[in-house]
């Protein structure tokens, strides 16, 4: 991007559109007061082909010779795209502009200018008294009359990358007086709306769209139910005549995300870009590095070199192949998911257990950004999610749900409640952030009973979570249905750590793994103390443990 005359404009486009943008969206700075938004060269290159017109195009609207209507998408020459880019070099910004655009801006085609035509904003309601003069043959524009827009993202979380720019935008830009941030969506004109969803939305995705924005199609998967979710919106896009966008990083090309199938996909009417750094340096080397950095953020003049070489770093700690997709731009193969989508499925039982009954425990805590959880299991072989207090609340504690950390009381009062209910024999506790409650643990419930287990120990690590397969998979082991583990799980990636080994990560930071790691150690808990030699088991008709200790 450093060398502007890579891009060359050579067809018709909506030129208006990325001008409507800059005289209408002010970017958020934490630095100073929002500034006009001055597109990038590949942002304006990705406007540009966004709204490409096709060679002799029929405005929206006009009637066909079978009494048909022309469909606003019609006019295009790509019915989406899809922008892959590297992290922080302004994707989130630009499509919330585009979203701007598509909600109160001159977005659909409206014919071929002549001579002396313009773009009054005062004709459409606009009091900015901006107006835009077209050039003879130039492709004219005008607004949605009832725009409908949704903002797709695995999580809420993620939804505000985008919606985060976007609600700044209307309040310190020229939109204030057309489009409204309420709680949750934002009201357009005409009883318009700009939606975010998630794949919780179910009863929205389908519904008539004139314009998707579908964020971090590399995260979207057959198994977290991305994939369709997708699928399901831009057909309800096609139904109005409307469009969609892709924005993502780089994908694992293991996953077969939404974004590598567009990406692979053979069809001709979706603009695609991606600029892939040159193949011959090595990522691992830091002065390497550095000159694809320098590839991927030329022209993105916000970006400090130094900044992105600095979350790398700490990114490559534990995960190298993120760190090369998400600032080396490189489609890098992950070391892939713990469980394979179908086998944690292939465990499930619903087996109850009595109050009373022998189980471990494991525990993996956090303070306020992941999840803390406790997972049990039996002699038997099944593992499950306990629940607690007057509601039987499961044991598990999302920091966002409790006020942005963990309610350490509420965590003590359910491990007091399950060593009341339950024998537990052994627990396993990740000692992070939770040393002293760990220490009061072993002190009334017993310091052979509950023990420190540090999760970071690759080896012991690496032979618990292959064990935990191996278990699952044989039929030694089952497991109930409680769904934040199995959404755990299901996050879950193998990180590689020397001597062949892996430990657990996460895909990003907003896919939790706490539950996988709390079952992990109930499950090696139970091992351990089968074959722990000061343990004598008595059998089930004893109905104990003794312990020699
Ligand atoms: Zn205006």
């Amino acid at each position: 991007m450093s060398d502007a005359t890579e891009y060359v404009v050579v067809f018709p486009t909506l030129w208006i559109v990325p001008d409507w943008i800059e005289h209408h969206c002010l970017m958020p700075s934490a630095m100073a007061d929002p500034a006009p938004l001055v597109m990038y060269d590949w942002q304006l290159w990705c406007t540009v082909n966004h709204y490409r017109i096709k060679p002799g195009a029929l405005p929206a609207g006009t009637v066909k010779p079978d009494g048909s209507r022309v469909a606003p998408a019609a006019a295009f020459e790509h019915r989406r795209s899809q922008i892959v880019a590297v992290q922080k070099v302004g994707k989130g910004p630009w499509s919330a502009s585009i979203i701007c655009a598509e909600a109160v801006g001159p977005v659909v085609f409206d014919g071929f200018a002549e001579a002396g035509d313009t773009f009054e904003c005062a004709d459409h309601g606009c009091d900015c008294g901006w107006s835009y003069e077209y050039e003879p043959g130039e492709p004219m524009g005008k607004p949605w009359v009832r725009p409908l827009i949704q903002l797709l993202a695995t999580s809420e979380d993620q939804t505000d990358n985008v919606y985060g720019p976007l609600q700044t935008m209307i309040r310190e830009g020229r939109l204030a007086s057309r489009m409204r941030v309420g709680e949750g969506f934002i009201r357009l004109p005409n009883d318009g709306r700009i939606d975010q969803v998630t794949s919780k939305a179910q009863s929205k995705l389908g519904n008539p769209v004139t314009f998707v924005l579908q964020d971090e199609t590399g995260l979207y998967t057959k198994s977290n139910g991305m994939v369709l979710v997708a699928q399901t919106q831009r057909r309800g896009a096609a139904g109005m005549g409307g469009r969609s966008m892709e924005t993502t990083n780089p994908w694992d090309p293991a996953e077969n995300s939404t974004a590598q199938q567009t990406y692979e996909s053979r069809a001709k009417d979706v603009f695609r870009f991606y600029r892939m750094p040159p193949s011959g340096l090595s990522y691992a080397n830091k002065a390497e590095r550095r000159k694809i950095h320098a590839f991927n953020y030329a022209g993105s003049l916000h970006v400090d070199l130094d900044v992105i070489e600095g979350e790398s770093a700490e990114l490559q700690e534990t995960d190298p192949a993120q760190a090369e997709r998400f600032f080396g731009g490189r489609l890098v193969r992950g070391q892939g998911s713990w469980y394979q989508p179908d086998q944690w499925e292939s465990g499930k039982s619903e087996i109850g257990v009595p109050d009373g009954a022998e189980v471990c425990l494991g525990f993996d805590g956090s303070d306020n950004d992941d999840w803390t959880g406790i997972r049990l299991r039996t002699f038997d072989g099944h593992r499950f999610t306990p629940t607690y207090g007057p509601d039987k609340r499961p044991t598990v504690w999302n920091p966002s749900e409790w006020n942005g950390s963990i309610p350490r009381g509420e965590v003590n009062a359910a491990v007091d409640e399950l060593c009341r209910r339950y024998k537990v024999i052994r627990a396993y506790c990740d000692p992070r952030d939770w040393q002293s409650e760990i220490g009061d643990w072993a002190l009334r419930f017993g310091d052979k009973v509950f023990l420190e287990w540090a999760t970071y120990r690759a080896a012991h690590m690496h032979d618990a979570l292959v064990r935990s397969v191996t278990d699952l998979l044989s039929g030694r082991s089952t497991h109930d249905a409680c769904p934040i583990t199995a959404a755990h799980v299901g996050n879950a990636r193998k990180i590689a750590k020397p001597g062949d080994r892996y430990i657990l990560g996460k895909p990003n930071r907003h896919q939790k793994i706490d539950m996988a790691m709390a079952d992990v150690l109930a499950w090696e808990a139970g091992e351990d103390a089968k074959t722990d030699p000061k343990m004598l088991w008595i059998g089930r008709a004893a109905d104990n443990f003794v312990y020699f200790g």
